[in-house]
């Protein structure tokens, strides 16, 4: 099958196969035919994986110390599909040859403390696939039953259309951040206009936060000049964002003082929550200006790099900060609260999240174009679909 796979740790790059293995299915695993799947920030990282020390360093957690050691996957974890096949032991109410499903990608022991007391989603022995197994960036991909979302049962394809179910994944990242931080009668600011700080700031919008503010730091090394800045912060403005400000002082001079000004007069002088989503390091940092005495920063983003200036005393011990760091989705409370928020006309989050999806997907065969487009910042959200499958049925 035609399958894109990370050949190798110690170089960037992705490559395509049309000789990939279907994959097989055990007793309790299902096997899906992959309609469409969206690329993620982590598989950009994983294409540029030379300066991701980090995710490199996650890749290999089950293959040993060596980069040699490292034995390709198929990446991609955001998808959705229709079941090919169901093992001899799944249960029909599961999934059934036909059904429209995605699936939750981390896969957890059932066992550890974590699994057992509620946590599956910070299990111990936590392996995600497409970063630590076979993923979705091809025709199929077989996943346990137990992690599967049968999202015939949530509406079908009319209330999530396969361009809303190729990235739940992601939505999920974000109502999973939104709803620990409680946002309703708020105030928040979003760190980073990506898909993640896009998404939060939809949802923050819908779930009751009373003013948001949104940065990002626009950097022509990146591509990511300051012109494109502001369409995202068009966007986010068209999906709930009050404020939005391009903290390079290089680029806008006066913007990052009018943030900081304007969030230290909200009452309790700073932002009750700060949502993390971009991983910058400058950015945390303002997290901790930006926060009032007492607020929460709950961290989504990942780091690159271990950060080197973050001042913990000025900005958590002396303000009492709580800062909390959000992993996935919590297996399954998550998805269920995501699949209500979507079927729910009147929270208005499908037409919102419609501004951040590119309706044209790339056939998975040009996927270096899809991953220039999302690299550059010309696409949010893209989809990438296998060849066998109907553009038309995204
Ligand atoms: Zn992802
Ligand atoms: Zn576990």
């Amino acid at each position: 099958m035609l399958a894109l796979k990370k050949p190798s740790l110690a170089s960037d790059g992705l490559e395509l196969t049309h000789k990939a293995p279907e994959p097989g299915v055990g007793h309790t695993e299902v096997k899906i035919r992959v309609m469409a799947a969206s690329i993620c920030g982590t598989d950009q990282s994983i294409y540029h994986i030379t300066s991701r020390p980090g995710l490199r360093d996650e890749m290999m957690a089950y293959h040993g110390r060596n980069l040699a050691d490292y034995k390709p996957i198929i990446i991609g974890h955001e998808f959705c599909g229709e079941v090919v096949e169901a093992g001899e032991d799944v249960h029909p109410e599961v999934a059934r040859p036909g059904d429209y499903v995605t699936s939750e990608m981390h896969i957890s022991d059932g066992h550890c403390q974590q699994c057992r007391n509620g946590k599956r989603h910070i299990c111990q022995n936590i392996r995600v696939k497409g970063l630590h197994l076979d993923g979705a960036f091809a025709e199929y991909v077989t996943v346990p039953s137990e992690n599967v979302i049968n999202l015939d049962k949530f509406g079908g394809r009319s209330v999530i259309p396969p361009r809303f179910g190729a990235f739940l994944d992601a939505l999920g990242n974000a109502v999973h951040t939104v709803t620990e931080a409680d946002v309703a009668g708020k105030t928040v600011a979003i760190l980073g206009c990506g898909p993640q700080g896009l998404m939060a700031t939809a949802l923050a919008r819908t779930l009751g936060a009373t003013r948001i503010y949104v940065t990002d730091f626009s950097d022509p090394r990146d591509d990511v000049g300051s012109s494109r800045l502001q369409g995202r912060f068009q966007t986010a403005r068209e999906l709930g964002a009050d404020f939005c400000y391009d903290t390079n002082e290089s680029a806008v001079p006066a913007a990052r003082r009018e943030l900081l000004d304007r969030a230290a007069a909200e009452q309790g002088g700073g932002v009750d929550v700060v949502l993390e989503m971009s991983g910058a390091e400058a950015a945390y940092n303002d997290a901790g200006s930006l926060v009032k005495n007492g607020g929460s920063i709950l961290l989504l983003g990942i780091p690159a790099w271990p950060l080197q200036s973050f001042d913990f005393g000025k900005y958590a011990v002396w303000k009492g900060v709580t800062i909390r760091g959000v992993f996935g989705r919590r297996m399954f409370d998550t998805w269920f609260t995501m699949l209500d928020l979507l079927a729910s006309e009147k929270s208005g989050l499908r037409s919102k999240l419609e501004k951040i999806i590119r309706r044209q997907p790339i056939p998975l065969e040009n996927f270096e174009q899809g991953f220039e487009m999302v690299r550059t910042h010309e696409a949010i959200k893209l989809l990438l679909v296998p060849s066998g499958a109907d553009i038309k049925e995204v």
